[in-house]
């Protein structure tokens, strides 16, 4: 696997340098030094350490997170699975702080990924001596923790993971004094990366130093996308020599106003991209319904209130409630929706999305395409262009219009998911 600074050295041999700077705007950051066309691979990054879903046991390699047929199990809990022996070995500092775990609590045992990572970290720092090459940019030490933007909720939640680390960990894992530990966890919370599959499906996270100095921007420039762990940064866009490299935090379905808050909540700062200054597409986002009585501007946020609410619980349901339940949830909240909103809204954009999601564990593979062909409209014109999340539907529909025997369909869907489209 090539190394950032493998990456780096190929790079500026071909021509192309990323380096780190400080911005005006964003503080560190990323920039590329010569100009770069759309489509362009900037960098590679192999994590400090990563973690797989709890979710994706028993179906990908627990080393390098690829989904693979006929993995072999650990023999001892026999729920970790490899691709082979070289995975399983080098997953064996991390996997022995939870394979006795696994061995008492079996499938059962979730604990939250933030945790199994600092776990993973504070072994790592204990047991190497070299800085990882994932390191090469920016160091774990480097990584900012936003301490004292923390809220109380925040700082509650911390400690919650505090207690989990101790209860499962404290076999096999020395810890340091608790502000520490606290600082650790407050880094990971807002340094680490969600690994997603091309559908978006929950993978894992893991850390890459070095990545989280790329900024964010709604107007984004560059994607990270994954295959197994290794993260990848493409350029989206034609770049000019010293242009910031800027990716999203975030799904950028929302309004700037929700956008704005969320920023503010996970990563502590205001986002001042053209998008929320110009409040771009706020409106069409969040479009009210015409017909008969025009709702007032009380009756819109509580709508918008009871929306984010109900999407909160649908998405927590998922793994406890059977699909029908899931899908008679979304229609209920669709009901309510459609008194204040007009089709196309957002909000309601979501809850078809998890209604969708809900037909596919039915099996009721042409309902949910239809709903699928019914938000690939929207979302085109919703997200800025070159969004990961309108590919991924792409690439869902897709997979959708194969089932069904609709193969002219579905190789113009993969088509139009693909970056050079
Ligand atoms: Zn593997
Ligand atoms: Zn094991
Ligand atoms: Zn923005």
């Amino acid at each position: 696997m090539d190394t950032l600074e493998d990456v780096a050295q190929n790079e500026s041999e071909s021509g192309v340098l990323v380096k780190q700077f400080v911005s005006d705007a964003h503080g560190r950051g990323l920039l590329t030094t010569v100009p770069v066309s759309r489509g362009r691979l900037l960098l590679v990054g192999s994590p400090y350490c990563a973690v797989l879903a709890a979710s994706e046991r028993s179906q990908s390699c627990e080393n390098c997170l690829i989904r693979k047929q006929h993995l072999s199990r650990c023999s001892k809990c026999r729920q970790a699975r490899y691709c082979g022996t070289t995975c399983q070995r080098s997953d064996w500092t991390a996997h022995r702080l939870e394979c006795p775990v696994l061995c008492a609590f079996g499938p059962s045992w979730t604990p939250p990924e933030t945790v199994r990572l600092v776990a993973r970290i504070l072994t790592k720092q204990k047991t190497s001596t070299k800085k990882c090459p994932s390191e090469e940019l920016f160091t774990i030490g480097e990584l900012q923790s936003h301490l004292s933007d923390l809220n109380v909720e925040q700082k509650e939640l911390i400690g919650q993971y505090i207690r989990i680390l101790h209860k499962y960990y404290s076999k096999h894992v020395e810890f340091p004094g608790n502000e520490e530990l606290i600082e650790l966890f407050s880094k990971v919370n807002c340094n680490s990366f969600t690994i997603e599959d091309e559908e978006l499906i929950h993978v894992g996270a893991a850390l890459y130093p070095s990545l989280a100095l790329l900024n964010h921007s709604c107007d984004f420039n560059c994607v990270v996308t994954f295959h197994g762990t290794t993260a990848e940064v493409h350029a989206v866009r034609d770049l000019l020599a010293g242009e910031e490299l800027l990716i999203t935090y975030i799904d950028l379905l929302y309004t700037s106003f929700d956008r704005i808050a969320q920023l503010r909540d996970l990563y502590f700062f205001t986002c001042t991209c053209k998008l929320c200054k110009t409040h771009h597409l706020d409106n069409e986002k969040l479009c009210i319904k015409q017909a008969g009585e025009r709702p007032t501007e009380g009756e819109v946020n509580e709508m918008i209130k009871y929306s984010q609410a109900k999407i909160k619980e649908i998405r927590e349901a998922k793994h406890v409630r059977s699909p029908e339940e899931l899908l008679e949830m979304c229609k209920q909240c669709q009901t309510r929706q459609e008194t204040v909103f007009a089709g196309g809204n957002v909000y309601n954009l979501h809850v078809e999305y998890q209604a969708m999601g809900a037909y596919l564990y039915l099996g009721q593979t042409k309902q949910a395409l239809n709903l699928g062909l019914n938000l690939i409209k929207c979302y085109q014109t919703l997200y800025p262009p070159n969004s990961v999340n309108v590919a991924a539907l792409w690439i869902k529909i897709g997979h959708l219009q194969r089932d069904l025997e609709k193969p002219i369909g579905a190789i113009d869907s993969f088509h139009k998911a693909s970056l050079k489209h």
